[in-house]
């Protein structure tokens, strides 16, 4: 399984590869040729399109080589180019798209037996995907959908024809979801939408969203609750209350800027203005003023002027974001801004991207310095830390989401899920150093996950489980497993 683009994707692919399993599928063990090869796509990112045939095209050989493979093309980009793909990459075998992941072994069993590539694209949804079996990555965290597609029109975004029209999931139906995965061992759930803010529109409670936080927070042994993304324009004071007084949603909120112009604003069709998205940001840190602001920001969008640029600048001095998410624009075919008169050269996108880039790191190491000499609660996740290996730290994110590289004295044993206390030493741009100065000064919270992550060790290598007898994983530092 390939996965392309944003975490919607990630939790699809979780969602595609659950199907597979509840069909009879098994993962392919590393180094092994699979049989079934699935690429989810993003239409959104820079050269989607370019990336996708590339890597089929790489596919055409083992193709040939083992003619039993299947290739399925599943996502974003497969709905919206449809036969496309076939036409320009005959070795393909299934097509599906964002509406009907479900069907994926369905599709390759018809495109097996019929001999012939099977195309299948729905213009609507066909079933929740969260109503689908579930291949979670770890054990501690999950993603929860609350909704899928989207009600507005920003000029840049292919989201809305690609995804649909937003649909709601009941609250009773996410809930109970969110109780499942901590019954089996998560502590920490994050919601995902379009636009998680305006959850709700579908039965008519603009509310809806504050009222699931607080939900949510009432599931016992849920710990950590984070939600992505919400919109500006949207955003109302309900919501920040529920963050505040809900003490398992975390002191964290990625809200997309997109521009701090406000000609750029309305270009983009985005109907908040930059006034107005500083005081949500000071609303925020008013009741939660250890929150950390994240956002995404795009450079150069058609019609941008110096004053314009200058005016994102000015925002992201006044915001002082834990990080931010920088793209140049680049024309999307399909979207209205790809027809808009004065695009912006690429080197002068390219110029002003650096300087927003320097601008940012900046910041983020000056908000991220703050921090040194505080405490943080890191949940101990797998595959955030490249380094780990060498540089003897486990990695994870504290509460508020920034990424932290934490040593280990000799002899603790932490696993993922389990959670560290650990004083920040020192920081960088994008992590924080949490280097203990004693052994003793190094408390970990072994919680339900790092037993759940335990039962899961055990169960990959046939080892009794520790309800079964003696402790079967100890696993001291620095080994972890890195997720692909
Ligand atoms: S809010 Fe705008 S950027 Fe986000 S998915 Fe909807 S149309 Fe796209």
């Amino acid at each position: 399984m390939r996965t392309f683009g944003c975490q919607m994707n990630v939790h699809d692919s979780e969602r595609m590869a659950g199907s597979l399993e509840a069909a009879g599928f098994h993962e392919a063990a590393a180094g092994d040729l699979a049989d079934v090869i699935v690429i989810n796509t993003c239409a959104v990112r820079e050269n989607a399109d370019n990336k996708l045939y590339g890597t089929l095209g790489h596919l055409a050989e083992k193709k040939r080589e083992h003619p039993g493979l299947q290739i399925a093309v599943g996502g974003c980009l497969a709905q919206k180019d449809q036969s496309t793909i076939v036409e320009r990459a005959p070795w393909v075998d299934v097509v599906f798209g964002t509406h009907n992941m479900g069907s994926l072994p369905t599709l390759l069993e018809r495109s097996r037996h019929n001999q012939q590539a099977e195309v299948e694209i729905l213009e609507a949804l066909e079933v929740f995907p969260s109503t689908l079996p579930t291949k979670r990555e770890n054990t501690y965290s999950g993603w929860v959908s609350i909704s899928v597609g989207c009600n507005n029109t920003c000029t840049f975004c292919i989201v809305p024809s690609l995804r649909g029209k937003e649909k709601d999931r009941r609250p009773g139906e996410i809930l109970q979801e969110i109780q499942a995965l901590v019954a089996d061992g998560a502590t920490e759930v994050t919601l995902l939408g379009q636009n998680v803010n305006t959850y709700g529109v579908e039965f008519g409670d603009k509310q809806a969203f504050g009222k699931l936080l607080r939900a949510a927070g009432e599931i016992d042994g849920l710990e950590r609750i984070r939600f992505t993304s919400p919109h500006p324009a949207a955003f109302t004071d309900d919501v920040i209350d529920a963050m505040a007084e809900t003490p398992a949603v975390m002191p964290q909120l990625h809200m997309p800027l997109q521009s701090g112009s406000d000609s750029v604003l309305k270009a983009m069709r985005r109907s908040y203005r930059s006034t107005k998205y500083l005081g949500i940001l000071e609303r925020v840190r008013e009741r939660i003023p250890h929150a950390a602001i994240t956002t995404d920001i795009i450079v150069g969008f058609p019609g941008e002027t110096e004053d314009d640029f200058q005016d994102t600048m000015n925002v992201v001095r006044e915001a002082r974001f834990a990080s931010a998410f920088t793209f140049q624009y680049s024309i999307r075919p399909g979207t209205p801004a790809a027809e808009m008169p004065d695009q912006v050269p690429k080197e002068v996108v390219q110029e002003r991207f650096e300087r927003l880039v320097a601008l940012q790191d900046e910041m983020s190491w000056e908000e991220n310095k703050k921090l040194i000499g505080s405490d943080v609660q890191v949940l101990v996740a797998t595959g955030e830390g490249k380094k780990d290996q060498s540089t003897e730290r486990l990695s994870g994110r504290a509460e508020d989401g920034r990424l932290v590289h934490v040593g280990v004295p000799a002899g603790h044993t932490v696993r993922p899920g389990d959670v560290i206390t650990a004083t920040v030493s020192d920081a960088k741009p994008f992590y924080l150093i949490a280097d203990p100065t004693t052994p003793e000064g190094f408390p970990v919270r072994r919680t339900r996950a790092g037993d759940a992550w335990d039962r899961a060790q055990a169960e990959s290598c046939g080892a009794p489980t520790a309800a079964d007898g003696p402790k079967p994983v100890s696993l001291g530092l620095p080994v972890l497993r890195q997720d692909s």
